[in-house]
């Protein structure tokens, strides 16, 4: 089984579906509301657990009850928490109000999330038993250098997810091989909205990069190969959230059994697929039977 740690984070979304969201001073009446077990790094774990990884998540849930269900929501997907922490105070939380016309405004709490500041006794022994590390920038900047540095000294690969979007220090690109944005990041980052263009751009930083483009399926770029894209599979999406985090821990799996890098994006793309055909975040990640299924 492919070894994967995941240093990321861990959020409970709470989502309330309205007509219309409210105005500053407002109160409206909801219609639906909905618990749902996220955080792009629990996301990561998950979907690589399910994918067929033999996962261990590195971070930290709050002393409460959103905490216990995090670790148990991980847990029952088969990912190790034994370097998941407890911290003081509230979990991470994502308070999401999703209207009518599908728009939606978040205010994310990084709660226990924000106690991540720098590795932790066992987490770099962890990171040197594993082929690839996976990181977001849900977690405070100094963590995932960390977490990064850790990786390249123990000849780990390390997979950074460059998302929500923001300036990167140079050492902390240095330090990764594989960087997968989606397209808006990836303009972000390289300064150009041109995915192919952006690719270029971002191969001055990393040698290898995965450009996510929605429906459109993705793109991968590298410095000693010719592009690559690949399409995704043509679907009825009915919630898109998590498809980035699906693609992201199936592919880590792939890559980690040695497939090629075609058949990996391949397969990737048959799990996010399958992803965005459900709603919610970690539960909407397929297991690796019915990604064998649908890549078939
Ligand atoms: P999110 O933030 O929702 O996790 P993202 O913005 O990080 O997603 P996207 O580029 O939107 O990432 O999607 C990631 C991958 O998911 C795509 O490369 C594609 O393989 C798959 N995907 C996304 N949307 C669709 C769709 N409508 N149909 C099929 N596959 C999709």
């Amino acid at each position: 089984m492919t070894g994967i740690a995941v240093l990321g984070s861990t959020n409970m979304d709470l989502v309330a579906y309205v007509a219309r969201a409210p105005k500053r001073g407002e109160t409206v009446t909801g219609r639906d509301f909905h618990t749902i077990p996220g955080g792009k790094g629990a996301n990561q774990a998950v979907a690589a657990a399910r994918a067929g990884g033999d996962v261990s998540m590195i971070g930290a849930v709050g002393a409460d009850d959103f905490g216990s269900l995090l670790r148990r929501t991980l847990e029952s997907s088969g990912v190790d928490t034994d370097l998941l922490r407890t911290a003081e105070g509230p979990s991470g939380t994502a308070h999401i109000v999703v209207d009518d016309e599908g728009g939606n405004s978040i205010v994310v709490v990084p709660g226990a999330n924000g106690h991540v500041t720098s590795l932790a006794p066992g987490d770099e022994t962890l990171i040197a038993s594993v082929d690839t590390l996976l990181l977001q920038l849900e977690l405070p900047l100094s963590a995932v250098l960390d977490g990064a540095e850790a990786a390249r000294r123990h000849g780990v690969r390390t997979v950074l997810t460059p998302a929500p979007a923001q300036p990167l220090p140079p050492e902390l690109l240095a330090a990764v091989d594989l960087l997968i944005p989606n397209e808006h990041e990836a303009a972000a980052l390289a300064g150009v909205f041109d995915p192919p263009a952006a690719a270029q751009e971002l191969l001055r930083q990393v040698p290898e990069v995965v450009i996510t483009l929605g429906s459109a399926g993705c793109l991968y770029a590298a410095r000693d190969t010719p592009p690559l894209t690949v399409p995704a599979p043509r679907v009825t999406a009915v919630d898109t959230t998590a498809a980035g985090d699906a693609f992201v821990g199936a592919l880590a799996v792939a890559l980690g059994e040695g497939r090629p890098m075609r058949e990996a994006l391949a397969w990737a793309s048959a799990a996010a697929a399958l992803c965005v055909q459900r709603p919610g975040a970690s539960p909407s990640m397929p297991y690796r039977p019915e990604i064998d299924a649908a890549y078939a």
